[in-house]
Parts: C-alpha cells; sequence; structure tokens
C-alpha cells in the first residue's frame, strides 16, 4: 500500500477532546504527529474500538484496519440466534461508521507483522506501512488437544460457534434439525477461555429452544473445570427454576478427543454421545500474534499502561489475544476499554507524551438466560503501579441479586452502545 495523502483536518468535539485529555493524562492533544499511520490488524470489539478513538482523539493520525470480514459479527447476543430470539442481521454491523471517521478499511488477511520493516504483510494487497502497529485478533483455537478435530471433515461438522459468524447459523440449524428427544451436548475447555460466562448462557438459551419446540430434548454441560466459572449461583438457579429436568451440569469433565463419526465427546474418564455436539476447544491468541505470545505458547504480556507488546516495541496488543491482569475476563466490555486505553497511549507516544499513568478499565458482563431475562457481572480494575497490573478495585461491581427482566432491557441497551461506541 503506498503513503496516503495528508489527512483531512476533521473537527474534534469538545466531549471527545476533554475524555481525551482524561484518557491520556499528561499533555495536550491540539497538536497531532502529522502523517503518522498506526496498522490495526483485527476489526473486532477491540480493534474497531481502537481505530475509532485514535481518529476521534488526533485525526491528523492514519488508521488503517485490516480486517477480512465485510461486516462486524457480535459474539454478544450471538447465543440468542442459537436461542431463535435474534437473527444475524440483528448482530451485525457494517464499517461503514468507521470509514466515514476517515479509518481506510483494507478487507483483507494479515499474513505477517513485520517489526523490522514496520510492515503488515497482507495474503492479496500490498504491505501496509507503520509507525506503530495494534494487534487485536482474537484467539484461535488449539486443535492439536482434540486431535480427531484435525481430520479431513471433522471441523465443518463438530462446531464451536466461538467466533460469531457462519458457524453461529450452521450450529442453530444443527438445533433445528435435532429431533425432539435429542441431546444437545456443550463441551467447556479448561479456563482462561474467550467468555466464561458464554457457555453457561448458551445452554440457558438452547434449553430455552428445546422448552419450546422440543420439550422432550436435553442440554448436557460438560465442564472442564471444577464449576461453573462465573455468575454461578445465578446461573444455578436459572437452570433450577426455568429449565428443570433440561439442563444437567457435569464439573470435572474435561474433553480430551472427538469421535465426529459416532457423535461422541470423550472425557477422561468415560464418553459422552449425543445428537448435536459443540465442542470449544481450548483457546490461544490469534496466529497473526504469535510472535508477541510470551506465556504458555498462548497469550501475549503488555505493559498495560500503554498495551505495547513484552515481546516487540511499537506493538500494541488488545483484548481476548492478551494474558489477562488478575479477575479480568476476556470480554467485549474488556476488549472496549483496552481500545480506548490504547489508543490514547499511541496518540500520547506518537507526539512524544507520555500514556495516563493510573488507567482504568471497567468490565459489564450481561447473560441472557431466557428470551427476556438476564443476569450480570460487572468489575472496576485499576492499574497498580507496584505490580505493573491492573487490579480489580475491592467493593467495585458484583453480580445481579437475581435473574429479572429488567436487566434483559438493560443487556440489549449496553450491546446497541457498544456497538455504536466502536462502530459509529
Ligand atoms: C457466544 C459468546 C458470547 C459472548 N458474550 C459476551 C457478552 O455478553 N459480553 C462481553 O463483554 N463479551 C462477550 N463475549 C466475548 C467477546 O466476544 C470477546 O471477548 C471479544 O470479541 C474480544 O474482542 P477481540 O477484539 O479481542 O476479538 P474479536 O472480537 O474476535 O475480533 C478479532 C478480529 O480480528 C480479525 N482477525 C483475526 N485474524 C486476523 C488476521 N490475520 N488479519 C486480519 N484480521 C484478523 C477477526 O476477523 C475479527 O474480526 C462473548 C463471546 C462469545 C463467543
Amino acid at each position: 500500500m503506498k503513503p496516503m495523502s495528508p489527512p483531512r483536518r476533521a473537527f474534534l468535539k469538545a466531549g471527545v477532546a476533554s475524555l481525551a485529555a482524561g484518557l491520556a493524562g499528561c499533555g495536550s492533544m491540539a497538536r497531532g504527529p502529522a502523517g503518522a499511520r498506526v496498522a490495526i490488524v483485527g476489526g473486532g470489539y477491540a480493534g474497531a474500538t481502537a481505530a475509532r478513538y485514535l481518529r476521534l482523539l488526533d485525526p491528523s493520525i492514519e488508521v488503517v484496519l485490516v480486517e477480512p470480514n465485510e461486516a462486524f459479527v457480535s459474539c454478544p447476543l450471538s447465543n440468542m440466534v442459537l436461542g431463535g430470539f435474534r437473527t444475524m442481521a440483528d448482530i451485525t454491523t457494517p464499517y461503514d461508521g468507521l470509514a466515514k471517521r476517515g479509518v481506510r478499511i483494507v478487507r483483507d488477511i494479515a499474513t505477517a507483522i513485520d517489526m523490522e520493516k514496520r510492515e503488515v504483510r497482507l495474503s492479496r494487497g500490498d504491505p501496509v506501512a507503520f509507525d506503530r502497529v495494534i494487534v487485536s485478533p482474537g484467539i484461535d483455537f488449539i486443535w492439536s488437544e482434540l486431535p480427531a478435530m484435525g481430520e479431513a471433515g471433522a471441523q465443518a461438522r463438530v462446531l464451536h460457534a466461538w467466533k460469531a459468524g457462519p458457524q453461529t447459523s450452521q450450529l442453530r440449524r444443527q438445533l433445528e434439525a435435532m429431533p425432539d428427544g435429542g441431546v444437545f451436548v456443550i463441551s467447556i475447555p479448561e479456563a482462561p477461555f474467550r467468555c466464561p460466562p458464554g457457555p453457561y448462557e448458551r445452554a440457558c438459551q438452547v434449553a430455552a429452544y428445546f422448552k419450546a419446540r422440543k420439550p422432550r430434548s436435553k442440554v448436557l454441560i460438560l465442564d472442564a473445570n471444577a464449576d461453573v466459572l462465573s455468575k454461578g449461583p445465578l446461573f444455578k438457579r436459572a437452570w433450577a427454576e426455568l429449565y428443570a429436568g433440561l439442563i444437567e451440569y457435569r464439573p470435572n469433565s474435561k474433553a480430551i478427543d472427538v469421535d465426529v463419526r459416532t457423535s461422541t465427546v470423550k472425557l477422561e474418564f468415560g464418553d459422552v454421545s449425543g445428537d448435536v455436539l459443540n465442542v470449544l476447544p481450548p483457546m490461544r491468541a490469534a496466529a497473526i500474534a504469535a510472535p508477541f505470545i510470551t506465556v504458555n505458547a498462548r497469550w501475549c504480556e503488555v505493559d498495560w499502561l500503554s498495551h505495547e507488546s513484552r515481546a516487540e516495541r511499537g506493538a500494541h496488543i488488545l483484548g481476548d489475544a492478551l494474558q489477562i491482569a488478575p479477575a479480568m475476563p476476556k470480554s467485549g466490555s474488556m476488549a472496549n476499554g483496552h481500545g480506548k486505553n490504547c489508543a490514547a497511549a499511541v496518540a500520547s507516544l506518537l507526539r512524544g507524551a507520555q500514556p495516563n499513568p493510573s488507567p482504568t478499565l471497567v468490565n459489564t458482563c450481561y447473560s441472557m438466560v431466557s428470551e427476556k431475562l438476564a443476569v450480570h457481572v460487572a468489575s472496576v480494575h485499576k492499574y497498580d503501579p507496584k505490580e505493573r497490573t491492573m487490579r480489580a478495585v475491592p467493593g467495585a461491581g458484583g453480580v445481579s441479586a437475581a435473574m429479572n427482566e429488567r436487566e434483559g432491557i438493560y443487556a440489549m441497551d449496553w450491546a446497541h452502545n457498544i456497538w455504536a461506541d466502536a462502530l459509529s
């Protein structure tokens, strides 16, 4: 890709300017580092937010977003597509809003990030040169931990639907095709993985569908962990009160392989067969983030003040690809916060200023336990300069007292607000 023409000066709204000052901590936002270019790999919750906020904070920065998908498809609310309460169109947002902000969107796959040449290489187009790169590609799956899933055709039959998109629709079709009296098996890997409450919410959504349309059917949760990882008492109450006899929960049930032919999940102790299998493999930072992985061959550590990689200066890592700080979930809400903090830090660094020395992150995660009822968990995380990590603030946040319809309304508002915050 050739260097771009000088970007147009855009009007910086007063509200954004004050946010910029608050986020960046030091210096004024009046002068931009004219001509600086930031490449962003991945336009999900983290990357799209970073792209939008970089342009809001300093319109003189050229922002190039590399993303293969035509539109943003949200994982949050995608379980409701499985329940039959939302459509794919409801969870899809075009990238036009970012384009209107002056983000250059390159619809391609990044194949390598060359930190020496400072360029992102693409599968089809010319490389994108950058001054700084933001790497926000989400997760990939560790298929080698389920060996038979590497065989031809296996991944097309046993779905994860853990990246919202075609697999979400395919899994819904498998549920629709399943006869009444069938068994839906969802297999959960050991933590950490994308969205700790997500699998339990999915069980609720599938059970809601069965209750209405296939009441003799069953949801079987095979959890590699010792207990429900998030909002445990709230989920267990929903299972008992809304779906008695429909949902069975089995902790300490780690999948070690899958027999696709017999539709069986192989566990350390015994096997479990089902009519529709939904196997979530263990996860790691997506492949393009490999040069920045520093923990267990899976996750990327960063300096929390700037999101700069601990492996490479000039590369900033966001979202689910990160090695999380203590008590920090891998969530869209967090990824959105990473995107804002990182945009502010990059804007500061590009003009020679220091990032905010005291960043904060807020997480709110709703789970829809039926068509209308929801529960939430919330937390606040603040930078601890001694430990150089983010720490959950004691007493801030918490969980719902009980599932309720009001929170179901809040959950929909949360989704629409965060999509606007990342993509409009
Ligand atoms: C079923 C489900 C329900 C969830 N519910 C919630 C919820 O209610 N609330 C919540 O806060 N979180 C929820 N989450 C978690 C949330 O979806 C993730 O934490 C969030 O998407 C992480 O954002 P990200 O930007 O890191 O990754 P993503 O949003 O996955 O974005 C990554 C992007 O990078 C792109 N990409 C990957 N590789 C490349 C490459 N080589 N080149 C270019 N682009 C690339 C991908 O196409 C993708 O668009 C849920 C997740 C699931 C699966």
